[in-house]
């Protein structure tokens, strides 16, 4: 016997206060008593963050009488048992301004349905109807809704009702709610909208639709048509300094700084804008990458509680390899400046000491710990497996490429992943891939013996051979002291004036005073007792700002010593430092023709 759906209805009653009211209609709650939980933890962003906390007021009816509820555990309520229809109605605070919960004021709407949509346990399968009504009053006559989820019965604001097929379709397409802007295009024949919440003035959209096309038409091609899905909505709220994404199955929300969209009249790719379909490239690419192709730890998620997987440097550093990697494959950036990209990911992991100390495997496993809880001492315990996996996919992709004379690459192990595991995803009965089936795959389809390279990249700290790898591809690699504290990496042509000296540390800016940030492992500023959260106060009797050490430290030279003055709280301390000479942690990168046969090698891989 076909049950109706579960029902859900949200309304934004309270702009001003930030609150969403939902109504739950559950058709045939369980004889025992119909319990339901919230989310503790959003897909795609591996920390638990009990969304629960933010469940204001909570109450259930049948036939209009009210039903007795209790909460069970930190996100989990009962409700008495009842024969026939069950209805919950609670509100829900929105005033988390990321892409990973839910938003509401008087100027714009957003939700993750991990933030506001309880789960009915047990009936987790049951197909769903979201109900999302418009907030009341004359000031919000422009709002309108985007999301990819299909409509069922809608006006033509958006405002009505949608379906969705499960509860995990329900909770994986974000809704924006407001006056935004919204685009159109297609790319490979799929309908693709563009939604920026915020006023654009003087907003180049032939420029960015154009742009956007591009990235998603070269992602489709490379894992092959069709796209896995009938529309794609990109949402991005603008907003002063805001950067992230997340990933979902058909949409994407992102966030971007003002100054990263392109202008009317605006020629080349200025670096925020770069930075920006960066990002756009790599959200795209894990509708493919993570969403479909996944670990068997997340098929399906246990939204309860950690979701343990030594596999996120192939989800987060394979798809961060291929964003910007994207973005020159698709003709947007040329060659140099998709290197200068490359290198300023070297000199990062290059300046990381924790790459000495933890494997990419095991980032991968303590995500939920380490790399979304970065503390001062990070840095010397950690690496990221956005970065360093990102380099270990560049190396994977160039040793295929060498070693099967040009004949296969990184990209035809992704299409088997995609073909093997992706495609199919959301029908039937998923499957993700093993702990130990992505590396089974790569030597399959490449017919390379790359278990000892896997042994050495992911479970061992042993260095990458990026040099060797990058000269088979025709690019020269130099590695040389950083310039300043401006100094991100890339290819200097003269000898430009270094610092010289080394601290070894690094700060923010605090009203104009540095505070320090993090302490590097065997450096000058470690061995004098300088720690993480020191606000700097003077250098041998000068004033430190947050922008003047470079300048302080020109007149010395290593082996000198100097006197550095300190806050730790509200006590002044006295640190003596002895200058180091700055290690040679930064990279630059530059294309060579002097072979013909690598230079032709690179230009196959960077699909010149
Ligand atoms: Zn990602």
């Amino acid at each position: 016997m076909k049950q109706p759906p579960l029902h859900y209805r949200i309304a934004p009653i309270a702009p001003h206060s930030h609150q969403f009211a939902v109504t739950l209609t559950v058709p045939a709650p369980q004889t025992g008593g119909q319990r339901f939980a919230l989310p503790a933890w959003i897909p795609g962003s591996y920390l638990i963050r009990d969304f629960a906390r933010h469940v204001l007021s909570l109450r259930a009816e049948h036939q209009g009488q009210p039903v007795a509820v209790e909460k069970i555990d930190k996100h989990t309520w009962q409700a008495a048992p009842v024969t026939g229809e069950l209805v919950l109605h609670y509100t829900v605070y929105a005033f988390d301004a990321s892409v990973r919960g839910a938003y509401l004021d008087k100027e714009r709407g957003f939700f993750n349905g991990c933030s506001v949509f309880l789960a009915v346990e047990g009936q987790t399968d049951r197909p769903c109807v979201l109900e999302i009504l418009p907030p009341e009053g004359k000031a919000f006559r422009a709002w309108q809704v985007a999301t990819s989820l299909p409509a069922q019965a809608t006006k033509a604001s958006g405002f009505g009702r949608y379906r969705a097929q499960d509860y995990d379709d329900l909770i994986d397409h974000p809704v924006e709610l407001g006056p935004f802007t919204r685009l159109h295009f297609s790319a490979c024949g799929v309908a693709h909208e563009f939604v920026l919440a915020a006023p654009c003035l003087r907003l180049d959209e032939e420029r960015l639709v154009r742009d956007v096309q591009r990235i998603c038409t070269q992602i489709i091609q490379l894992f092959g048509e069709p796209a896995p899905f009938d529309r794609y909505v990109f949402m991005t709220w603008v907003t002063v300094d805001g950067y992230g994404g997340l990933e979902h199955r058909a949409s994407t929300a992102l966030m971007c700084s003002r100054d990263a969209l392109p202008l009317e009249g605006e020629t080349g790719v200025k670096s925020a804008y770069r930075q920006y379909l960066g990002l756009i490239a790599h959200e795209y690419f894990h509708a493919w990458n993570v969403k479909r192709i996944k670990p068997a730890a997340y098929a399906p998620y246990d939204l309860h509680r950690e979701n343990y997987s030594r596999l996120l440097w192939a989800f987060e550093g394979i798809t961060s390899y291929y964003d910007d990697l994207t973005l020159v494959r698709a003709g947007i950036i040329d060659p140099a400046s998709y290197l200068e990209l490359l290198a300023q990911t070297l000199t990062s992991v290059a300046r990381t000491p924790g790459q000495q100390v933890q494997t990419l495997e095991a980032s991968s496993f303590d995500a939920w710990i380490k790399l979304y809880r970065p503390d001062e001492n990070s840095v010397n315990c950690g690496i990221s497996y956005y970065t360093k996996g990102a380099l270990v996919a560049l190396c994977l992709d160039l040793h295929i490429r060498r070693e099967t004379g040009q004949r296969h690459s990184l990209d035809d192990v992704m299409r088997a992943l995609w073909q093997r595991r992706g495609r199919d995803f959301y029908q039937g009965k998923p499957e993700g891939i093993a702990e130990d089936e992505w590396e089974a795959v790569a030597e399959a389809v490449t017919g390379l013996p790359l278990k000892p390279l896997f042994d050495a990249w992911l479970r061992s700290t042993a260095p990458l051979p990026l040099q060797e790898l990058l000269a088979s591809v025709g690019v020269r690699s130099q590695w040389r002291p950083s310039y300043g504290t401006s100094d991100k990496g890339g290819w200097v042509d003269s000898t430009k004036p270094a610092t010289g000296v080394w601290l070894g540390l690094r700060s923010q800016n605090e009203q104009g005073w540095a505070r320090i940030s993090q302490v590097l492992a065997e450096s000058p500023a470690q061995a004098s007792g300088l720690s993480g959260g020191d606000l700097l106060v003077a250098l041998d009797g000068l004033k430190i700002s947050a922008s003047n050490l470079d300048t302080l430290l020109a007149p010395y030279r290593p082996g000198d010593t100097v006197q550095v003055q300190a806050f730790r709280r509200d006590v002044l301390k006295s640190f003596t430092l002895v200058l180091a000479a700055q290690p040679e942690d930064t990279v630059g990168l530059k294309r060579s023709d002097d072979d013909p046969a690598r230079h032709s090698a690179g230009q196959a891989w960077l699909g010149q």
